[in-house]
């Protein structure tokens, strides 16, 4: 007999039609569904007509739950693995299954699809060519405030989920750590009637936020710029090619130029290149 396959099936985040013809086929196709919840999960199969058996395999029983469902897989049942809503292991269960499979050498397939970390990041206009993402900041206060001064350096984009209750005190602590001027952006209601985008420097954003109780609601990604690396950080003689070089050539085929040769981030030089201009 085959051994079965484990799939790990993202699924809408919000709007129920961003649920991909893959992803439909394989949940109908499978032995069985292993769902985060499957009350809340009956919803989407019921939408899409799928009969195909649930169990629940959530962050209480996963670890117990592992050596069991490899045997099963072993045995030539295929798995599909969903979460309440996105991508199953971030922020969700599933990583002891998957690495528990990856041990036995079952094999395991992710299909692409909906994911607020993603989602919120390729529509933030923070750069996206480098980026953190961190999961939930701890609830406590000095443990968050903890959390976000080891990020202070940080030159990725930062990505966090948040809870809507936090989220006043979570960019209270921004602008105490990351100042006052840091770009932010806060992503809510992703693919629902209520999609907002709070775009601007930290101290904006909060008041943004303050201000309207209504983007107190709802699931929310905080999304934070990276430490912009001080134009003095960058080698003299870097800036003065990049100002040579600037007079000759487009911005961008210039700031690739001195980025190659002294090993430094196009970006940041192209950013340095049209200020100088
Ligand atoms: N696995 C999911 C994923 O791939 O996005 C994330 C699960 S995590 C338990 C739930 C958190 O994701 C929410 O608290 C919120 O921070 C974020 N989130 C999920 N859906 C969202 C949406 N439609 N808009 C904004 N944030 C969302």
């Amino acid at each position: 007999m085959n051994p079965g396959i484990l799939y790990i099936v993202p699924t809408p985040i919000g709007n129920l039609a961003d649920m991909t013809q893959r992803a439909q086929q394989v949940l109908a196709e499978v032995s069985a569904i292993a769902a985060e919840d499957t009350r809340h999960s009956r919803v989407l199969l019921d939408h899409y007509g799928i009969q195909t058996p649930m169990f629940a395999l959530h962050e209480h029983n996963e670890r117990q739950k592992a050596a069991a469902l490899v045997k099963r897989l072993e045995g030539g049942d295929s798995i599909a693995l969903i979460s309440d809503a996105g991508t199953p292991l971030i922020s969700d269960p599933g990583f002891p299954l998957v690495r528990a499979c990856r041990a036995a050498g079952v094999q395991v397939v992710a299909l692409p699809g909906p994911s607020a970390v993603i989602t919120a990041l390729s529509a933030s206009g923070l750069p996206t060519d480098r980026f953190l993402y961190a999961g939930f900041l701890p609830a406590k206060q000095q443990a968050r405030l903890t959390a976000l001064t080891e990020l202070l350096d940080e030159p990725a984009t930062l990505v966090f989920y948040e809870a809507p209750r936090r989220i006043v005190d979570t960019l209270t602590a921004v602008v105490e750590v990351f100042g006052a001027e840091r770009d932010v952006v806060v992503a809510r209601e992703i693919t629902k009637q209520f999609e907002t985008y709070l775009v601007g420097t930290a101290s904006e954003v909060l008041a943004q936020v303050q201000a309207d109780p209504n983007q107190q609601r709802g699931e929310m990604v905080l999304i934070i710029a990276g430490a912009v690396r001080a134009a003095d950080a960058i080698p003299a003689p870097a800036l003065q090619l990049l100002a040579t070089l600037s007079k000759e050539l487009a911005p961008k085929k210039a700031a690739k130029i001195v980025a190659g040769h002294y090993g430094l981030r196009a970006n940041e030089l192209y950013r340095i290149g049209l200020e100088q201009a």
